[in-house]
């Protein structure tokens, strides 16, 4: 058991009270769930991963001018993050129809789409995380017109950015979710980039094959999750030296 408060369990992660005010350590789990906790598994070695891709991705967006929530990585599972308060949307910005806009607007899965497409839902398990417009957003106060022109900026800055990053290792960026939070400092308060950002959240395909390379393998029980997990970070540099075994070494969480 950790000695440290808990703060939050969500599926996939675990928020502890951090070492300073204003910090949070972000634990990441081996837990898979999907259709919003209808389909449960364990990926052996998925947490490290994605703590690893996520961190690589949070870095590279910070150098590019993203204000993100990642401090720091502490450990296989484990990295530092600032406390914000969460906005009560999903972002979701789609390239090529997949997924759920497929089922509700009737594309075939693969079919490009006119230009990138911003979506939000409210995050409300209870409701399925329902899509809503920025009037619904706005009007019910889950952000006001400011704040939502600034989520919609950044994620199509964050959008074309990692649309490069992924074409550079010949991986198409079909859609991924995003989360924002405030971070309040000196009376201030920013729009900061939360979460994380990792094939949990990603649609990744092989630009050659269109193999998936996310979740959709865990969601429709294609096998290989670890292996396609594995595959993004050989591809982005980041696979531990020695090589997948590594992946489940031991960490501070036992
Ligand atoms: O299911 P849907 O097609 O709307 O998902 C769009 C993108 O958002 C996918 O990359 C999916 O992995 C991600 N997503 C997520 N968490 C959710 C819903 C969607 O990471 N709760």
């Amino acid at each position: 058991m950790s000695r440290r408060r808990q703060i939050y369990e969500g599926k996939a992660k675990v928020l502890f009270e951090g070492p300073e005010p204003g910090t949070l350590v972000q634990y990441f789990k081996d837990d898979a769930t999907a259709f919003n906790h209808k389909k449960q598994g364990t990926v052996t070695g998925k947490g490290v991963l994605n703590n690893r891709i996520s961190e690589f991705i949070m870095v590279r967006l910070a150098e590019i001018g993203i204000p993100t929530h990642f401090i720091r990585r502490l450990n296989m599972r484990e990295q530092l993050i600032k406390e914000v308060e969460i906005v009560p949307l999903e972002v979701i910005v789609r390239n090529t129809a997949a997924g759920s806009i497929c089922k509700r607007l009737g594309f075939t899965e693969g079919q490009p789409l006119p230009r990138s497409i911003v979506e939000f839902c409210y995050k409300a398990d209870e409701l399925d995380d329902p899509v809503v417009s920025e009037e619904h957003i706005t009007a019910f106060g889950w952000a006001t017109p400011p704040e939502l022109d600034e989520i919609a900026g950044l994620s199509l800055r964050i959008n074309d950015y990692m649309q490069g990053l992924f074409r550079a290792i010949n991986i198409r960026l079909i859609d991924f979710k995003l989360e924002f939070g405030r971070l309040y400092e000196n009376d201030e308060m920013r729009i900061i980039l939360a979460d994380e950002i990792s094939p949990d959240s990603c649609r990744l395909w092989d630009a050659t094959t269109n193999a998936k390379l996310d979740k959709d393998r865990f969601r429709r029980d294609m096998g290989g999750v670890a292996e396609a997990y594995q595959e993004v970070a050989r591809r982005l540099g980041i696979i531990p030296e020695s090589g997948p075994r590594d992946l489940q070494g031991p960490d501070v969480m036992q």
